[in-house]
């Protein structure tokens, strides 16, 4: 190989430009030329590719988002913006492409090597730790540390007022974030796509809090949860009990920014790495991971289909924690 170019796609996520150094200085250490695409695929249409060096991605490591910046592109989607992609591609004189996204980058990563024969690999950069064949996704330490910090906080005004919060985490499809975020911060109840909860049994839980004399309560509750989300079950549970003082916050968007954690940070070193010795290594069409301290490599085909599980074991905890 002679040139590898590195681009990151999807939602952003802190770690991502620790990834991205890590890529850029495994080039350079294997001496081979490093692109950098700027704004996700849609860089590889328009041809918005740079050169990198081990200089250009001094102090980075330290900081969230993704200098490459990124990019959600409809026209990647299309066989003729993949055909443009595929002409700067060779016009760039690219041999591999790492692509640093979740499973929707990887699904554009899969289609153009089955199209064009592009040696593409992934390695899995967002907050919601969704991705199977990984222990965890680069970004998710940081989120679930911001989330667990603003909970803390919001828990100082709930206590000082008596009151009960309901505080929307991110996680649409799974509640990675929610339920450990929630452990973590000692909420009374986690509500998450992955555990069928009825309003009753939340309603059981909040009474339960009551008469063990907590004056005020944190319900987390993740984006995907199924009950109608965390205004309708405020609305429902002031309906219930009118004399509790019951409030809503949606973290949001804070908890995609921030400085990485030391995790996050060791997490994105590790993994820019292996992509690019996977790819030296003949790899394709693989994400990179780390399960149980191990880099192990994932077909797109797995990483994208298959599910990470929530550890039940968790879920069992919340209830006896919440005493
Ligand atoms: P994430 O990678 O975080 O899951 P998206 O789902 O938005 O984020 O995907 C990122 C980009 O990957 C999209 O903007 C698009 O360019 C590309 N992509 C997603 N799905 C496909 C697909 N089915 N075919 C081709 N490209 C895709």
């Amino acid at each position: 190989m002679n040139a590898i170019a590195v681009v990151t796609s999807g939602g952003d996520a802190p770690g991502m430009n620790a990834a991205l150094r890590a890529v850029v200085r495994a080039c350079s250490y294997h001496k081979i030329r490093c692109k950098g695409v700027r704004l996700g695929y849609q860089g590889l249409i328009t041809n918005d590719i740079v050169e990198l060096g081990p200089r250009s991605v001094s102090n980075i490591i330290n900081r969230g988002g993704t200098i490459l910046k990124t990019a959600r592109s409809s026209d990647f989607k299309t066989k003729e913006g993949r055909q443009k992609a595929f002409e700067n591609i060779q016009k760039n004189n690219i041999d591999g492409l790492v692509v640093i996204g979740g499973d929707g980058s990887f699904t554009g990563a899969m289609t153009l090597e089955k199209e064009f024969g592009i040696k593409t690999i992934g390695v899995p950069g967002t907050i919601d730790n969704d991705i199977f064949g990984t222990d965890s996704t680069i970004g998710y330490d940081t989120a679930l540390n911001t989330a667990m910090d603003a909970i803390d906080k919001i828990r100082d005004t709930a206590t000082s007022h008596n009151r009960l919060f309901f505080i929307e985490v991110m996680g649409r499809d799974a509640g990675f974030i929610a339920l450990n975020s929630g452990i973590a911060s000692g909420a009374q109840d986690i509500l998450i796509p992955e555990k069928k909860d009825d309003i009753e049994t939340l309603f059981s839980s909040i009474e339960r809090g009551e008469k063990a004399g907590k004056l005020s309560n944190i319900i987390v509750v993740a984006e995907g949860e199924e009950l109608g989300g965390v205004y309708d079950l405020a609305k429902f549970t002031k309906m219930k009990y009118p004399k509790f003082d019951v409030r809503v916050t949606v973290l949001g968007h804070i908890q995609r920014g921030g400085d990485p954690t030391c995790a996050d940070r060791v997490l994105g070193s590790r993994l820019g790495i292996a992509a690019v010795e996977g790819l030296l290594n003949g790899k394709s069409a693989v994400m990179a991971g780390i399960r149980s301290n191990k880099v192990v490599y994932t077909s797109f085909e797995d990483a994208i289909q298959k599910q990470n599980v929530i550890n039940k074991e968790l879920i069992r905890i919340v209830e006896i924690l919440a005493r």
